[in-house]
């Protein structure tokens, strides 16, 4: 996850922008990305910074347990969406595979607020993240599953699915990463199903954006790790993200978008 973000709105970007400059989130002209490209022209347009995490964390039913730390509840409205998301997916799982079993059938997570959620780590952080406190959690904490997604994993599984990851996180927090899905129960949490990004030394199957210097969007690099699993004869069902960079870029039968009002990756 060692990725410079940008915010969803304008309200946040304040947060962010010392980090955001650390962490290289200028574009072209000095301005910083912006998921929406409209700059307020009254402070009346922007939610006040201080509600904004209240909604948040109402949002996400935040509860505080005896040492401090912040979690989702199961009974949060963030709960029910997600819930509502994979109920529709199951069913469409459910239908495909029925449909053909010739083996070969895969489902393709996200980890970061996709598979595992980072909501402790952003209330930790008071949502300004870092590489280095993030690569300090990942190295040190699990972080647990987003509601019920280990429990889709699962179940698609069983179903005759297999389940690959692909993820923005550095490869060098491979084994990190295999120990945080595996924690939480998630299936094929193993090196032949996880992709991460290897800058230094990337695959050559995602093509000029990767070497000899790397370009790669997100896109780019998620949707370029789908075509070389689709290129190996899987059929990739399914691909589940909580960015909209997780699934553009097609490789895929169906798209599930998570909610993730916390923040924005281009
Ligand atoms: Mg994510």
């Amino acid at each position: 996850m060692a990725r410079a973000r940008t915010l969803k709105t304008h309200s946040r970007t304040l947060a962010t922008l010392a980090v955001g400059v650390a962490a290289g989130a200028l574009v072209g002209g000095g301005s910083l990305a912006l998921a929406s490209s409209k700059v307020p022209t009254s402070d009346k347009q922007i939610t006040n910074m201080t509600d904004e995490v209240s909604e948040i964390k109402a949002y996400y039913g935040d509860t505080v347990d005896a040492n401090g730390e912040h979690w989702a509840s199961p009974s949060s409205n963030y709960a029910i969406q997600v819930q509502g998301i994979e109920a529709k997916a199951e069913k469409y799982l459910a239908q495909k595979i029925q449909r053909d079993r010739s083996g070969k059938r895969a489902i393709v997570l996200d980890i970061d607020d996709t598979a595992l959620s980072t909501y402790n780590y952003e209330l930790e952080t008071t949502f300004v993240y870092s590489p280095a406190s993030n690569a300090q959690y990942i190295a040190t904490k699990n972080f647990p599953a987003v509601f019920g997604m280990n429990n889709l994993a699962n179940w698609a599984q069983a179903k005759g699915y297999t389940v690959f990851y692909i993820t923005g996180r550095p490869e060098s927090q491979r084994a990190d990463t295999i120990r945080q899905l595996a924690s939480q129960g998630f299936p094929d949490a193993d090196d032949s199903h996880l992709f991460l990004k290897d800058t230094a030394n990337p695959p050559s199957y995602l093509g000029t954006c990767a070497a000899p210097a790397w370009t790669c969007t997100t896109t780019q690099y998620k949707s370029g790790t789908r075509a070389h699993l689709e290129s190996q004869g899987w059929v990739i069902t399914a691909n589940f993200g909580d960015q909209y960079s997780d699934l553009n870029g097609g490789y895929s039968e169906q798209t599930y978008k998570l909610p993730n009002p916390m923040y924005y990756l281009p």
